[in-house]
Formats: structure tokens, sequence, C-alpha cells
């Protein structure tokens, strides 16, 4: 599987000048590039590269491989289309491979040795023992991105993954906007936390909005950043449990098939800020990688009805569900929290394990990114 390893840049004042030239003339040649591709209608690597090379070194002066890469750079954005000519921001991400960016992931600190405009430079960056452990796996190219006046690197790696045991039961999940996640065995993890810093976080920006300085606009960018860190960060805590808790017990974890569950949720008006896509995806996204990391099968289940449906004589029915937290079946009087009910309904469905009702997860349905940092 492949996983991103996300390292933040810490440059002198020197090398961050350096960083800042090589981001800038690299896109102006990207520009050149397009520019001629566009008039010459070459879009293929290798014939812009037979086209340009020579005129981008000397006009740009441009180390090799940084040129190679200029090259592809504009070719692979003409993969995507060819409608208008493309054009590319002075300060967008540039990509390296070995040849132009080593790591040193053992030392202390950490250091790259990266190619700039100015000379190689050896620049120490931030990584905790997670993303250096990453690092040791790394494939192919990285990334380096100037966001918020850093830099950061997003680089590629490969992990190994074990093959998914056979599953004694399964484990069913149900996520939510008012708790994130419950699952068939009854732990909750509720939204309150989050819900307690949104709210704070939401103050803070209408008042700053309604400065609007440079300086407030500063502090809304970075508030905006660390709310997404913050939902990052207990996504990562709730699949990392969620998985844990299906591995010591041999069993599988199924979800609830995605298609559809936006329309399905119906939002109020008071809770339509709480409803963010991103986040539900994201914790499904981590569920299912932490999961596939883990050995642990993973299949999705038709959403249909779970909600409405009694987990212990089957009875379907709206009238189960009188109020959104309780569940009460309206034939046997079972009565229950509703979103356990649910999970357990899922997990029950994954149990039956037929072609239609459930389909089995694997790598190719993950695309797997850090979330970067708004
Ligand atoms: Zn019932």
């Amino acid at each position: 599987m492949k996983l991103t390893a996300q390292v933040k840049l810490r440059p002198t004042p020197e090398q961050k000048t350096a960083l800042l030239n090589t981001l800038t003339c690299v896109n102006e040649a990207c520009n050149y590039i397009s520019e001629h591709a566009w008039e010459t209608k070459t879009f293929r690597q290798y014939d812009l590269h037979k086209l340009v090379y020579y005129d981008i070194r000397e006009r740009f002066s441009l180390p090799a491989q940084m040129t190679v890469r200029a090259i592809a750079k504009v070719a692979d954005a003409y993969k995507i289309h060819k409608r208008c000519k493309r054009v590319f921001k002075p300060l967008g991400s540039i990509a390296f491979d070995v040849r132009n960016l080593s790591w040193r992931t053992r030392t202390e600190p950490p250091t790259i040795s990266i190619s700039t405009v100015e000379g190689r430079q050896r620049i120490p960056f931030s990584a905790g023992e997670q993303q250096r452990e990453l690092l040791e796996r790394r494939q192919g190219e990285a990334d380096l991105l100037y966001k918020n006046g850093k830099f950061y690197l997003y680089q590629c790696c490969d992990v190994g993954e074990p093959d998914p045991f056979v599953p004694d039961g399964w484990l069913g999940i149900d996520m939510g906007i008012v708790n994130i996640a419950v699952t068939s065995d009854g732990q909750i993890f509720s939204g309150d936390r989050i819900e307690v810093k949104r709210c704070h976080y939401e103050h803070r920006r209408a008042s700053l909005q309604s400065v609007g300085t440079k300086s407030a606009k500063r502090r809304l960018r970075q508030l905006s950043g660390r709310q997404h860190r913050f939902q990052t960060d207990t996504n990562h805590c709730i699949s990392k449990a969620v998985v844990a808790a299906a591995k010591c017990t041999c069993r599988g974890i199924a979800l609830e098939h995605l298609k559809g569950i936006r329309g399905r949720t119906k939002v109020r008006r008071g809770q339509r800020s709480r409803h963010s896509n991103w986040a539900f995806y994201q914790l499904r996204t981590f569920v299912q990688y932490k999961g596939l990391l883990a050995g642990v099968p993973i299949v999705l289940v038709d959403p249909r009805d779970t909600s409405k449906t009694c987990s212990r004589c089957g009875h379907c029915s709206k009238s189960n569900r009188s109020t959104r937290d309780e569940f009460r079946c309206s034939n046997c009087g079972h009565v229950a929290p509703a979103d356990w009910n649910a999970a357990v309904n899922i997990a029950a469905k994954a149990a039956v394990n037929r072609p239609m009702v459930s389909t089995e997860v694997t790598r190719a349905d993950i695309r797997v990114s850090n979330c970067p940092t708004a």
C-alpha cells in the first residue's frame, strides 16, 4: 500500500530563500515549457524533452534533473486535459526524486540533502518516530510544498501489508454526527469534544472576520489549520482504537457502503456546520487503511434500513425511531441506543456475506494521503 509521509522542513533564512528561488524558477520554466507545448501541440514527455531540454537548461540555468522534472510536470498536466494552455502558479509544488533529494532519517536532527538553484542544501526537518519509520520505506518521488510560509516534503512510501486473516465474526461500525462512531460492542466515540472545539473556533472566526485586517486574516488561516489538525488527530485515534478492538478479537470490520451516505443523513439547519463531509470520509479511509495494514478484513455493507431495523427481531419500521438517540422496537419492545442498534445490524449484514450485501475492501478502493494542514 502506498502511504505519504509528510515532514516539515526547518531551513535557515538563506536556505528558505534558496528553496523559494527554486520553486519560482522551476515554475517559470514550466510556464515556458507549457507555452511551447501548447503552440506546437507537443504534449508527450519524450517529445517535449527533445524540444526544450537544452533551451531550458540554458535559459533558466536549471540543473539537469530539475529540468527533467519540470518537463514531466508539464507533460503530466496536459495528460489531464488539453483543452487550454496550462499555467503554473509561481510557488506551485515541484517533484524531487532520488537523484536530487536524499534523506538521513536516523541522524539528530534528521536532515535532507536537496538540490536547489543555489546548489545542494542540507536542511533539517521535523518528524515523529512513526514518520521516520515510514520514511525507511520511501519509494519514488517527493513533492516540495510551500504552505503558509513553511516548507513541507510529501514523500511517497510503499508499505507491505499482511494477508487478511479469516475473521471470527464482525465488528460493525455506525458513523454519524452526534456520535462520530459507535461499534456493535457498544463502544461510543462521542462527537462532544469536537463540537466544543468547533464552537470555540467558530466564535473566534466570527470575531476575526469582523475585524478584517491583514493580521486578522493570518490568524484566520492559522485557526482553520488548527481545527483541521484537531479533527484529523481525533480520526486517527478513533480508527486506531476500532482496528485494535477488531484485531485482538480476531474479527473483521463492517462499515456502511459510502455510496449515498450523504443523501441518507438528513441534516437539520442548526447541524449543517457540524456535518463536515471530509471528516466522515477521512475517518472511513483511516479505518480502512489501518485495517489493511493490520491484516483485519473489512467489508462494506448496504446501508439501507440499518437504522430502522430492530437488531433483536428484525422488524423494520420508521416508527421504531421515535427520537434520534433512542431505538424502540414497535414489534418486540426492544430498547437500545439507536446508533448501537444500527452498528449491530451492520455487523449482522456482514455475517450474512452474500455477494450483493457486502463488498470486500481491497487496496484499490483506498486512496490514502496525509491530510494537508489546510
Ligand atoms: Zn424488535
